[in-house]
């Protein structure tokens, strides 16, 4: 065991001492897909303090080309994913404090997992999540290291409140918003780049190298062999609403009105009670029963199949409608068999 974190503590710019750091520090993983799985390995192999990691979603086949925590037995129970990732994290290092939530994160949720945070890793595909990461850390002081990535193309960059240009800031001059995962697909090669340039950094960061920190945006196709990286620390606005002197945190105000989405990559519709309240699913599934359709339960979440659709329903009452992109639809299905 003692020597376990040899070879990193070997590397200079780490040693002992950085180690001990490492030790001490919780890190916030925003997400569990494949940007999640391979940041969250890295940090727990390194020997992070605390690792918490939330994601609303569960296992499925097309996830285990690239999401390297997860095998097939949680695909074929429809595992959380924050569950599965748990039970994977503990097995490679039982000595880090894993939290892990089956949770969709909002403003609130965010706010409350970011006490005692010492830096936030993206690994959400969606955009306003990341938005609402942006202003939390801005608002509570904490790093975060931005990270994307689509077909064979990555992006990534580190964000340190009073000192680098924000997300926002960024918006307005580089192409960051029109990524989507659903029509291009994604090869892994391109995760696990973006997870490198994530890890590195989260990695000077928990040892305290501050000047070791990139201070450039990076993107690069792998597939066309193409590879940038743009300064732009003078990006940064006195006028940013995140991150400037009059700021109100935009992305931080208009939660509650996204009560519905269209889940990114997936013909599903996602939809979140107005109240949050605990679903009993033994009753759900006993009243399921009797509608013509199919229903698999495990403990975290119960799968009704009907027809063309399935609507899988969470304990804390979100629901996901799969087989459709229309809300309209989606809420007509939530009223006529859950809601
Ligand atoms: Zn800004």
């Amino acid at each position: 065991m003692s020597d376990r974190y040899s070879r990193q503590q070997l590397f200079k710019p780490i040693g002992p001492d950085g180690q001990q750091k490492i030790g001490k520090k919780h890190v916030l993983v925003v997400g569990a897909g494949a940007l999640g799985t391979g940041n969250a390995e890295g940090l727990v192999r390194a020997g992070v303090g605390k690792l918490t990691i939330v994601d609303r979603d569960y296992v499925e086949w097309s996830n285990l080309q690239r999401q390297q925590l997860y095998v097939e037995a949680d695909a074929e129970e429809r595992m959380p994913k924050a569950v599965a990732a748990e039970k994977r994290l503990t097995q490679i290092n039982a000595e880090v404090n894993i939290d892990a939530r089956v949770l969709d994160v909002g403003v609130q949720e965010l706010e409350q997992l970011v006490e005692g945070v010492d830096l936030i890793i993206d690994a959400t595909d969606n955009f306003d999540i990341r938005m609402m990461v942006n202003d939390i850390s801005q608002k509570f002081e904490i790093p975060w290291i931005y990270g994307a990535c689509v077909g064979s193309y990555g992006i990534s960059y580190t964000i340190l409140p009073g000192e680098t240009p924000c997300l926002h800031c960024l918006l307005e001059t580089v192409p960051i918003g029109g990524m989507t995962c659903d029509t291009v697909g994604i090869i892994s090669p391109a995760v696990n780049m973006v997870v490198s340039y994530q890890l590195t950094e989260a990695l000077k960061i928990l040892v305290e190298d501050f000047q070791a920190l990139r201070r450039k945006l990076v993107s690069f196709d792998l597939w066309n062999n193409q590879h940038t990286a743009i300064n732009v620390d003078k990006i940064k606005k006195e006028t940013c609403l995140s991150c400037g002197t009059n700021r109100t945190y935009p992305n931080l105000a208009f939660e509650n009105q996204t009560k519905t989405a269209v889940l990114c990559g997936r013909d599903t519709v996602q939809i979140r009670p107005p109240v949050q309240q605990e679903r009993n699913l033994d009753q759900l599934a006993f009243m399921l029963s009797n509608q013509g359709g199919k229903v698999d339960q495990n403990p975290y979440l119960l799968s009704f199949s009907i027809e063309d659709h399935r609507l899988v329903v969470f304990k804390d009452g979100r629901v996901l409608i799969h087989g459709t992109k229309d809300i309209a639809e989606a809420k007509t299905l939530y009223h006529r068999y859950i809601g």
